[in-house]
């Protein structure tokens, strides 16, 4: 699967990891399924960090487990080649690694899959994640297939950004969202897991509600890298610190982790002058922030990274002076 910088996802979690907000949603997944009320697509709402992909795999492994008790029992051989990609069944659609998208030759190799008899005689199940990644003409030839779904195949989407999906494909799929739970409650899931005396509220408050990532990151480090942000952002708002310097040394590592933790140093200013706490320029704060967001969506394209930081250390120097950005 193809890795991204600062968010990637674990696949190793077995099928019986406990992740209580995920719960509710497995439960009603899997009354569908025992129902037989699936239908043909699933649109898996959640950010891949929530577990959206272990979510997706979770229902394969549901609909092919063999076992007499409770499904998915993730030990069974149908449960083992769901988790190990051998299920010969099943496919995954996951954007190539140059491209960084989905694209519709893939698609065109699904439906040639789905045209086949199950080797199982079972569904076909195919996992598409992260959907946003889909590009327009993978976008267009799925809706054929949602349109016309092959036997009884089930497609099943991830995206924690439906928005970007075409209306169109969304209308086709049956939403399964998940709540963001509270901070507190994934904090203290991530102290059952691993280390009990990291900081995890600031790893969190760096990376998002993302507790899958939280585990994969090494959080002292994250940590670090937002004081020193924190810090050099404070500076850069007095005038203090030159923007193309401090571009130049933030475009070349860890570019996500540094947007992400700009963002949240930005929105932290923009409440403090929605509380009346601070005067600023709000102009240069806003259009600072929709450069970061912005640039975290560009973060897997080859966009110029130290330039993208640039741009958005020259509307916070704006904002010191109290120019107008330009
Ligand atoms: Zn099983």
């Amino acid at each position: 699967m193809a890795g991204r910088e600062g968010v990637f996802v674990p696949t190793t979690l077995p099928m019986d990891a406990n992740l209580p907000w995920l719960t509710s949603v497995k439960q009603s997944l899997s009354d569908a399924v025992h129902h037989d009320r699936l239908g043909h697509a699933v649109l898996i709402q959640i950010d891949p960090g929530l577990g959206g992909e272990w979510l997706a795999t979770w229902l394969a492994a549901r609909l092919y487990c063999t076992a007499e008790t409770v499904k998915p029992c993730g030990q069974c051989l149908d449960c083992r080649r769901v988790v190990t990609g051998e299920q010969p069944d099943m496919l995954r659609l996951s954007p190539i690694d140059e491209s960084k998208e989905i694209r519709i030759d893939q698609v065109r190799e699904m439906d040639a899959e789905l045209a086949l008899t199950s080797h199982g005689g079972g569904r076909k199940v195919v996992i598409i994640t992260p959907a946003e990644k889909l590009n327009r003409n993978a976008a267009n030839a799925l809706l054929k297939t949602l349109e016309e779904p092959a036997g009884s195949s089930l497609l099943v989407l991830v995206t924690g950004e439906p928005s970007r999906l075409p209306a169109t494909v969304l209308s086709r799929c049956t939403p399964v969202g998940v709540p963001t739970p509270p901070t507190e409650a994934l904090e203290a899931w991530l102290r059952t897991q691993g280390n009990r005396n990291k900081d995890w509220r600031a790893v969190l408050g760096v990376i998002g509600p993302r507790p899958l990532v939280a585990l994969q990151v090494e959080a002292e480090a994250i940590v670090n890298l937002q004081r020193e942000t924190i810090r050099a952002l404070d500076q850069v708002l007095a005038g203090n610190l030159d923007p193309v310097e401090t571009a130049e040394s933030w475009g070349k590592e860890r570019f996500t982790l540094r947007i992400m933790s700009i963002e949240n140093w930005l929105v932290s200013r923009i409440r403090e002058w929605a509380s009346g706490q601070k005067v600023a320029n709000t102009e240069a704060l806003f259009a600072a922030l929709d450069d970061a967001r912005e640039a975290r969506q560009l973060a897997e394209t080859p966009v110029n990274k130290p330039l993208a930081i640039e741009r958005l250390l020259w509307r916070l120097n704006a904002a010191s002076t109290k120019r107008r950005p330009g």
